[in-house]
């Protein structure tokens, strides 16, 4: 079969995975174990490598029966008991919350400092029970509303001052639509798009290379907030994109001689991944 492949050069794990991962690397060189609060990221081939180094993941009532250990905080960031709770077990904490989703921390916390005397709210459009969202709304003493949808607007109560965020890798235009609808309700509202700029650039790009290729190989974990989004993104604009999370899960029934076969994910899928899948395809072209 005649393929055309090409990696997105544009995919790969943004900024803030790849310190998190790189630091739990540098601690495994010289440690047989590491505990990892959660998944360090939403990928299970690359956690299944990270675990032969000797990373594990805990739960946070694991980690409530951990003392005197060292755990490390994902870059999705924790919420302010998370670090309480270090404290008193005496844990060390190798923290890697990406200094993006820090600054949105501070930023949710001193709004909501500010606007909690006037009766105000804290909305933050994410995903419920997400990682990072948790971490967001522990700055609110879990008094932020989060909605996840549109239709979740109706629950807040206008009759207040609302200050809006969002979660770091939400869709740019669905918050675009979300802010519309929560000024046309309350002019005054305060709107801050906290969503990261390597994602808002990358969902740019990302529309371009799906248009431009005939099929679309997109590679991420299935449990990847990060990876539904951008997938759908890739799908409205390329009817042929499909979902795998390694070589294997390729049908070769998709493929048709003369594609033009692009190959992009999400920001917890690592380079070497969408490579792999790169080399898997030699096998089906002439
Ligand atoms: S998506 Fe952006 S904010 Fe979130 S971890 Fe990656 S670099 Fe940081």
């Amino acid at each position: 079969m005649r393929l055309t492949v090409e990696i997105d050069p544009r995919s790969g794990f943004c900024n803030g995975v790849v310190r998190a991962v790189q630091q739990a690397e540098n601690y495994l060189q010289y440690s047989a174990r590491l505990y990892s609060l959660g998944a360090i990221v939403h990928n299970s081939v690359e956690l299944e490598r990270l675990k032969k180094k000797g990373l594990e993941i805990l739960s946070i009532d694991e980690v409530r029966q951990l003392h005197h250990d060292v755990i490390l905080v994902r870059a999705h960031g924790e919420p302010p008991e998370t670090y309480e709770l270090a404290r008193q077990n005496d844990l060390q904490v190798i923290d890697c919350t990406c200094p993006v989703v820090l600054r949105l921390q501070e930023r949710v916390r001193e709004t909501w400092q500010r606007l909690r005397a006037e009766g105000g709210q804290v909305v933050i459009f994410g995903k419920k029970g997400h990682a990072e969202v948790n971490g967001l709304v522990g700055q609110t003493d879990g008094e932020a509303i989060v909605i996840g949808c549109i239709e979740e607007v109706d629950t807040i109560d206008f009759s207040h001052p609302v200050a809006l965020f969002s979660q770091t890798t939400k869709d740019p235009d669905e918050f675009r639509r979300i802010a519309d609808c929560i000024r046309a309700r309350r002019p005054d509202a305060e709107v801050y798009d906290t969503i990261c700029r390597q994602v808002a650039q990358r969902h740019k790009s990302l529309v371009a290379f799906a248009a431009s290729h005939s099929v679309i190989l997109f590679v991420s974990g299935r449990e990847s907030s990060n990876g539904k989004v951008l997938f759908d993104l890739c799908r409205s604009v390329n009817a042929r994109t499909y979902w795998v999370e390694n070589a294997s899960q390729i049908d070769r029934s998709w493929l048709r001689d003369g594609d033009t076969v692009g190959i992009c994910g999400a920001t917890s899928t690592p380079k070497w991944q969408l490579e792999e899948i790169f080399i898997s395809l030699q096998d089906v072209m002439e």
